[in-house]
């Protein structure tokens, strides 16, 4: 029955796709509802963070968007000279070395959403169009479990007479989108164990829990468009940063298919005053833009998309009711766009709270674990308002030129630079929690790089069965699984493999061992919590058949050895490597480590060999439960 659904997810964006894509692939029974009656197609998000992609990649998908989407290499800065003329004052790297294995790309959100759509579809779920809620409430009788009903009114689309190319439909500075669909065929009335409105900066979903979302205005507006544009501006192919004078700022973001996503500074507006949508044109941004590039010309005969927007940070800072209904996404965080940060922040959440809720929906933990989602989110967004509040006046402030006042070129970069990290989303790091333990200088001497409550840190590792170079990273797919990563050590001594089977040992038959107790009877030995290793020692020093079962565990049907879980810090023939434990800052000669990694690759703790299970199962047991289905 196709109303029979433990979570209901309201709203196909960035942030309700990434959340399907989590529960279609881990088996939830789930719905996904949008009111429109087609996804976008042009204009919106386009930047593309690191993090996101290396989540794409945990997915299978990030190969598309490397494809299709512009890798961006150069950020310059243009600045006016002591006579006020623009001149490029510096040129920086626009991913800084050592951020991710992947590069920031940008890419046109309308095909973002089609990879997520794409994956969505091949675990069996699907986008339900053209349908909005129209009540929430909580159910008296608990419904087997499903203590929420919902009403759903099916949509008939009207004829959207709008401009494809104009954004303003969208955009912040109107209240009412108009073109929406008006009347209803029909109703249903559903109940769902969980709720999670992704239905944007407008969300239905907040306004149902009473919340609401506080910030403030900047009084400035922006406009932004897509085009290919004909300009004598050398620059135009790179990123570029442009404060003018005095006729305001530009960002310049070359994309794919020849695209340019220009965003550009158009005027400020009195405390309160609303932008009137129908004053607003592309003619007006390119006059704009011409004032702020001049004397560089330009010319855009071909406009793909274009909107207005106006400057402002609103956040609500919660974001779960009795830890059944959630928000997500633009849903309770909305801020400027120059960053790139809203798609990726707001599908960042979504991925959070995914396998969460898989694993409370199934059984195999707490509900409590829901508890984290907003602890960690929250405190995301909040350093994500505070940094756009910043990030968006420095770049919309007057440029101070000889004596005159003003914002400090110097400053702005700095802060570029130093956010750098935090804006590819690879900086985020979640406090300690119920999924997230207590840091201490014993832990950090035994893995100094890895830091707990980051994400895991791709290095590139050689596979010990095939020799395949293969990025460590690339094994934490994302399939529900938490990971133990065995950092072996040499295990060409004879006494630490011992130590490395002791371990195996008691992780596979203590009965406090997790892997032990969380396994169901019949369930592969790493289908809950999966053993990765790798050794400083090279692959000739011992035989694969020599390494414990739990490191290479017989799986499926037919009991066939897996091949994939173990490997080593040596230079590959042809790819590099070698560098992994100094990398992760474990000696390789020492006695070795264990690193505990979340499903969503976030690091839970870094053990040493000798307390490792007693330490496991004080973390597991606050959390995990037994008999869940897999
Ligand atoms: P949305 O994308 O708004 O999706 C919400 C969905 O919910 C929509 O499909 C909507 O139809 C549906 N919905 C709403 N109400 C209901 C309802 N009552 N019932 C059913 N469905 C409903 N972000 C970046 O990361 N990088 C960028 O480079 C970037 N550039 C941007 C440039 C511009 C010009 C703009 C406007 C935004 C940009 N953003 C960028 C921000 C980004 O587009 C948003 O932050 C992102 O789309 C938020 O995703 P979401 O899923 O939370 O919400």
């Amino acid at each position: 029955m196709p109303n029979e659904c433990d979570v209901l997810i309201i709203g196909a964006g960035p942030a309700g796709l990434m959340l399907g894509c989590w529960l279609a692939r881990l088996g939830v029974k789930a719905r996904i509802i949008d009111e429109r009656p087609a996804k976008i197609t042009r204009g919106h998000a386009d930047g593309v963070q690191c993090r996101t992609i290396e989540i794409f990649q945990s997915f299978g998908m990030a190969e598309r968007i490397q494809k299709e989407g512009n890798e961006l290499s150069e950020v310059v800065f243009y600045n006016p000279d002591k006579h006020g003329n623009l001149v490029p004052t510096s040129r920086i790297p626009d991913t800084q070395p050592d951020t991710s294995r992947f590069r920031h790309v940008v890419l046109n959100q309308g095909r973002i959403e089609d990879f997520l759509i794409d994956c969505m579809n091949a675990d069996g779920l699907k986008v339900e169009r053209s349908i909005s809620p129209v009540s929430l409430e909580f159910a008296d009788d608990a419904m087997a479990g499903r203590p929420i009903a919902v009403k759903l009114a099916h949509l008939v689309p009207a004829v959207d007479g709008s401009d494809p190319a104009s954004g303003l439909y969208r955009s912040n500075i109107i209240s009412n989108e108009p073109g929406l669909p008006s009347s209803v065929s029909k109703t249903e009335e559903i109940n769902v164990k969980y709720v999670v409105g992704c239905d944007g900066a407008r969300s239905w979903t907040r306004k149902q829990l009473g919340f609401s979302l506080e910030g403030d205005s900047a009084n400035i507006y922006w406009g932004v468009m897509d085009a290919r544009p004909i300009t004598n501006l050398p620059d135009v192919r790179v990123k570029v940063v442009l404060h003018s004078a005095d006729a305001g700022s530009l960002l310049i973001v070359p994309r794919e298919r020849n695209l340019v996503r220009f965003y550009i500074q158009m005027g400020t507006l009195q405390p309160g005053e609303k932008l009137d949508a129908k004053t607003q044109s592309a003619e007006k941004i390119i006059e704009s833009a011409r004032r702020i590039l001049a004397p560089y010309t330009l010319e855009c005969p071909e406009i793909e998309w274009w909107s207005v927007y106006e400057i402002g940070q609103r956040i609500c800072k919660t974001v779960s009711f009795k830890n059944r209904v959630f928000l997500a996404g633009d849903a309770f965080h909305t801020h400027s766009p120059k960053a790139g940060q809203g798609m990726n922040v707001s599908m960042m959440d979504s991925y959070n709270l995914g396998w969460k809720l898989a694993a409370a929906v199934k059984g195999t933990a707490n509900p409590s674990i829901l508890e984290t989602y907003g602890a960690e989110r929250v405190e995301v967004a909040r350093q994500l308002i505070e940094f756009d509040h910043k990030f968006s006046r420095l770049f919309s402030g007057k440029p101070a030129v000889a004596e005159s006042e003003g914002i400090s070129m110097e400053e702005f970069q700095a802060m570029w630079v130093r956010m750098e990290k935090w804006t590819s989303g690879t900086g985020v790091k979640y406090a300690p929690s119920l999924i997230v333990a207590d840091t201490s200088p014993a832990k950090r001497d035994l893995a100094q790089n890895i830091i707990i409550g980051s994400h895991f840190e791709s290095q590139m590792v050689l596979c010990y069965a095939d020799a395949h170079a293969t990025q460590f990273a690339d094994r934490l797919v994302s399939n529900g699984r938490w990971r133990l990563i065995i950092f072996a050590g040499n295990v060409a001594n004879p006494d630490q493999l011992q130590r490395v089977a002791d371990l195996c040992d008691r992780l596979t038959h203590d009965v406090e061992s997790p892997i032990k107790k969380y396994t169901p009877p019949n369930a592969d030995l790493n289908s809950v919590i999966e053993v990765l290793t790798l050794t400083s020692s090279p692959r000739r020093a011992l035989p694969y058949s020599a390494f414990p079962e739990l490191t290479r565990p017989l799986v499926g049907k037919f009991r066939y050895p897996t091949y994939d879980q173990i490997f080593s810090d040596e230079v590959s023939y042809l790819d590099g490597g070698g560098a992994a434990y100094a990398g992760y800052g474990v000696d390789p000669t020492g006695p070795g480590c264990v690193v505990l990694v979340r499903p969503d690759q976030y690091v839970a703790d870094v053990l040493e060999f000798s307390r490792c299970v007693e330490s496991l199962a004080l973390f597991f047991d606050a959390f995990m439960m037994m008999g869940g289905a897999l």
